[in-house]
């Protein structure tokens, strides 16, 4: 159920709303725009009479809130969420007007590789490192990750281009190596978009989550995994399509669904990137998809750039070179001029 309160309500009088609210075993999510105050309600709320709520003098407008996703629903929260970063490492804020471009290889493979593509992508306007230390590969006997070891050589890449790191955990028991690093971003990728033990844990890490869509995963499907997220503490959600399994599998790794940016952000207020890598699984077409995405609406991009493509351990066809992205960068923030206006 949504509260929307009128905005000459005393902040007491709010206070004593909510209180009998809670006392009711609701949880009251509370939204303070600058223009507007929402009081969002999660539980059973067959509990209060929405008519007397109506008549109340704080009161300006109950409605219910059909949906199932609930702390996610833009209904709960109408501005952007503004993800910051948690951590002294500095970085950017995501959503909300902030951009992030997120690069990198898609595995890391060895210090010399990560520090080189760290340095290259930081200068051509990255702000966050993306790689991969523990891999989820469809295979067995392909290459698994470098682990532990490659989460350190993440940490150095950190330090040495003072840019957050954005990596994936697959397994409930690397959560405490994760927050010992102090990992900046935690990518929950495609396969396990519904491993809910593994989401549920997410609420006692203070880092930002960046949730990828399931391989075959509805847009509901993928807010509800956002509302494990959040439900279990953690409320810095940002969202990535990155493709979904059609009939099409000769020409694309994926199909792209770039409507789903729209769609996603009339409906959450969480930031939503775009994944044009794993979208495609081509690189000839990650600059357009790249470039469609943001005029699409999206909070940032995720794109894999690696030196040798050719010899990568994993998804070598997708990545970009150095040069590749840098040219693709200034064609991002040129377009991204063009098309905040329209979406701040
Ligand atoms: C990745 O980012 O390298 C990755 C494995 O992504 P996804 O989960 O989208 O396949
Ligand atoms: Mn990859």
């Amino acid at each position: 159920m949504i509260v929307i309160i009128r905005s000459d309500a005393s902040q007491e009088k709010i206070e004593h709303l909510k209180k009998w609210l809670t006392d009711k075993e609701l949880i009251v999510r509370e939204f303070q725009g600058q223009e507007q105050c929402v009081l969002g309600l999660i539980g059973n709320t067959n509990c209060v009479d929405k008519d007397m709520l109506k008549s109340l003098d704080i009161v300006e407008s109950v409605s219910d809130m059909t949906e199932t996703f609930k702390a996610s629903n833009r209904k709960m929260h109408p501005d952007d969420s503004v993800v910051k970063m948690p951590f002294s490492h500095g970085g950017s804020s995501i959503g909300g007007g902030n951009f992030a471009v997120m690069a990198g290889p898609c595995s890391v493979e060895s210090r010399e590789q990560i520090l080189f593509i760290a340095e290259e992508i930081k200068a051509a306007g990255a702000n966050f490192i993306r790689g991969g230390a523990f891999k989820p590969r469809t295979s067995p006997y392909d290459f698994q990750g470098m682990g532990a070891d490659g989460l350190g050589l993440l940490v150095e890449a950190r330090k040495a281009t003072g840019l957050p790191i954005v990596t994936e955990l697959m397994d409930l028991r690397d959560i405490d190596l994760f927050m010992e690093k102090e990992v900046d971003v935690i990518q929950i990728g495609a396969r396990n978009t519904q491993n809910y033990d593994l989401l549920k844990e997410l609420g006692r890490m203070k880092a930002p989550i960046l949730l990828k869509r399931g391989l075959a995963g509805t847009i509901k499907e993928l807010l509800m995994s956002a509302e494990y997220i959040m439900a279990s503490g953690n409320e810095n959600v940002i969202l990535c399509e990155r493709g979904i399994r059609t009939y099409e599998h000769d020409y694309t790794r994926n199909t792209l669904d770039l409507s789903a940016v729209p769609v996603l952000k009339k409906l959450t207020h969480l930031p939503v990137i775009v994944d044009p890598s794993h979208g495609t699984g081509r690189a000839d077409l990650v600059e357009s998809m790249a470039l469609a995405a943001i005029a699409a609406g999206a909070d940032g991009i995720m794109i894999e750039v690696h030196n040798d493509p050719k010899n990568a351990l994993s998804d070598g066809p997708q990545s970009l070179t150095p040069p590749q992205f840098s040219e693709l960068s200034e064609k991002i923030f040129a377009l991204r001029e063009v098309v905040k206006p329209w979406y701040v």
